[in-house]
């Protein structure tokens, strides 16, 4: 049976998945389908990375989204497109060896970026397709998808015009609403109308719902800049994000017209400026001296721009804060300016480097006033400003923690749409009249932990952090041929005191062991199980008992075999 056209329309299905990024800032993954039910041709956008902390995902390298639903779909996928080089954005690109062979379509300096981390992976670069922006469009499959150039702390960010025979989608992406962005695409509403004509699906960045000021522009610091610069008589350090090549050219600026000489410090600094020049993002950066240049200038004539504003412990600005920098070291009469903001997670690791430097007399200058810092997010007047540019049939809040994402679906009402919550893992039908959740997918996280990927669930983080509360234990004891416990235990404690009022912990632990086991039954003994748990609830209550702590134990039977 031949369907017709219309009946065929009803029976596909056009539908928006967040795998990440509906829940956090960070690890941003969107998929949307379009087809027959269980059919569907799918294009995924972003794939990016959360990072670590110490506190709750100790030694883990990256955080991941959950893409196994992905993945057991890959040959439904048309494509991945990269909406602009955030590592929120790009950063798994290359990460899950399932989805090596997807072709990738991003914008140049994207497509830079991610080539480069693609060759670091092992990658292949050849997957990456260049797209130009808006009018041009691509159509893979059911969909024609254009990029449409928006302002960001990036160049060549987009948001993306996704378009099937049922409905018209734009996916923000990250974005301000600055029409003087010094480097890369000013807002432009006329171009944003003309290619959102007809919306139904607005599907839009919350980072800065609940800001109410609107976000100054780019161009506007460079006078405050200047200011502050030519006030300083020791050296003038400013850290922001290295990608964030409008700023690094906003202080250069204001650094020469200060009359200081620049040093670029930090290994992404550098190379961000490479890929800058490289591809012609930047035309005319001033002349950068060395570090070692810079020590034989007065120091009233060096600008030092640094690597590491998130507090990040290996960057130049926390190895500043501790000492030394290739040379450099900062002291009394030296200016420190943070052209940032920190990000919810890093304030204990800023802080740290704001404390260190100040007990070292060099004058913080922080930016939460925004006099040397604007956001590349659009506040909340701005985000009611794109609602009403673009009228669309129904809203749906992304890029955000749940609070930002419910203070959007709130403003969405307030403004007069129609809008709906999807957190990570909503299946929401797109092609209806009204939005609505078709299925929760299973979503969460992978870590990528040394070399592999492991399940947020798999226990493996789990163990590593009773071990860094609890301490560990190892006990090894022998059970010889006859089936009768040796007389020995050995016991090897980490990340417990050794020293205890009653004497050491190990021969405390391993007499208490050795007495209990004497009181063991031939059952227990030759069961393996029954025998660790055994062994396991005695080191712990002895340890309880002494230091109050219950650490991880591990028993190690070794059971002895005749041949005879
Ligand atoms: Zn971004
Ligand atoms: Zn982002």
């Amino acid at each position: 049976m031949n369907l017709t056209e219309s009946e065929k329309m009803r029976k596909d299905q056009f539908f928006y998945l967040p795998l990440g990024g509906a829940g956090e800032i960070g690890m941003n993954c969107y998929v949307y389908g379009f087809g027959e039910k269980g059919k569907e041709s799918l294009i995924v956008v972003d794939c990016g990375v959360a990072f670590p902390d110490s506190e709750t995902t100790p030694g883990v390298d990256l955080i991941l989204p959950n893409l196994d639903w992905l993945i057991q779909r890959r040959d439904q996928i048309k494509g991945i497109f990269l909406t602009h080089a955030h590592e929120d954005h790009i950063g798994a690109v290359g990460l899950f060896p399932e989805l090596s062979k997807i072709p990738i379509y991003a914008r140049p300096f994207t497509a830079a970026n991610v080539k480069r981390k693609l060759l670091d992976r092992g990658g292949d670069e050849e997957i990456v397709h260049i797209i130009d922006p808006y009018p041009n469009s691509i159509t893979l499959g059911p969909f024609e998808i254009s990029f449409l150039p928006v302002s960001h702390s990036i160049p060549e960010s987009s948001g993306l015009i996704i378009q099937t025979n049922t409905g018209k989608v734009f996916h923000t992406g990250d974005f301000k609403l600055d029409k003087t962005p010094v480097l890369g695409d000013p807002y432009d509403p006329k171009l944003w109308k003309a290619a959102c004509e007809n919306l139904d699906i607005l599907v839009c960045d919350s980072t800065n719902v609940s800001v109410k000021a609107a976000a100054k522009s780019e161009k506007s610091l460079k006078k405050d800049l200047v200011k502050l610069i030519k006030a300083q008589n020791g050296m003038v350090v400013a850290t922001t994000f290295a990608s964030n090549l409008a700023r690094l050219k906003t202080l250069a600026d204001a650094a020469i017209l200060s009359d200081r000489s620049i040093v670029l410090l930090g290994r992404a600094m550098r190379r961000m400026m490479e890929l800058a020049l490289e591809s012609g993002i930047i035309k005319n950066f001033p002349n950068v001296i060395t570090p070692k240049q810079a020590l034989e200038l007065p120091r009233s004539h060096v600008f030092i721009l640094s690597t590491g504003s998130q507090g990040e412990r290996r960057a130049a600005s926390a190895q500043l804060s501790n000492g030394k920098y290739q040379g450099i070291v900062l002291s009394e009469g030296d200016t420190f300016l943070f052209s940032s903001k920190t990000i919810p997670g890093n304030e204990v690791s800023v802080n740290k480097i704001i404390n260190n430097l100040t007990e070292k007399k060099v004058n913080v200058v922080e930016s939460e006033d925004g006099l040397y810092h604007v956001s590349g997010h659009a506040s909340r007047s701005e985000i009611t400003d794109v609602h009403n540019l673009l009228k669309p049939r129904i809203i749906i809040p992304m890029h955000g923690e749940a609070r930002h994402l419910r203070a959007h679906q709130l403003l969405a009402i307030e403004n007069g749409f129609e809008s709906i919550l999807a957190a990570n893992g909503s299946l929401i039908d797109i092609s209806k009249d009204k939005a609505s959740t078709l299925a929760q997918i299973e979503s969460g996280r992978v870590y990528l932990d040394g070399r592999i990927l492991v399940g947020a669930n798999s226990g493996v983080v789990r163990d590593r952090l009773r071990m860094s509360f609890s301490g560990h234990v190892s006990i090894n004891i022998i059970v010889d041929e006859d089936d009768e416990l040796l007389d020995e235990v050995w016991v090897q404690s980490h990340g417990l005191s050794k020293n205890v009022v009653e004497g050491s912990l190990d021969v405390l632990i391993e007499e208490t062991v050795l007495s209990s086991l004497k009181l063991l039954e031939d059952e227990t003994i030759l069961d393996d199980e029954k025998l660790e748990k055994v062994i396991v609830r005695s080191v712990r209550g002895i340890v309880l008992e002494l230091i109050n702590k219950k650490p991880e134990v591990t028993v190690l039977i070794n059971r002895l075999v005749s041949y005879v």
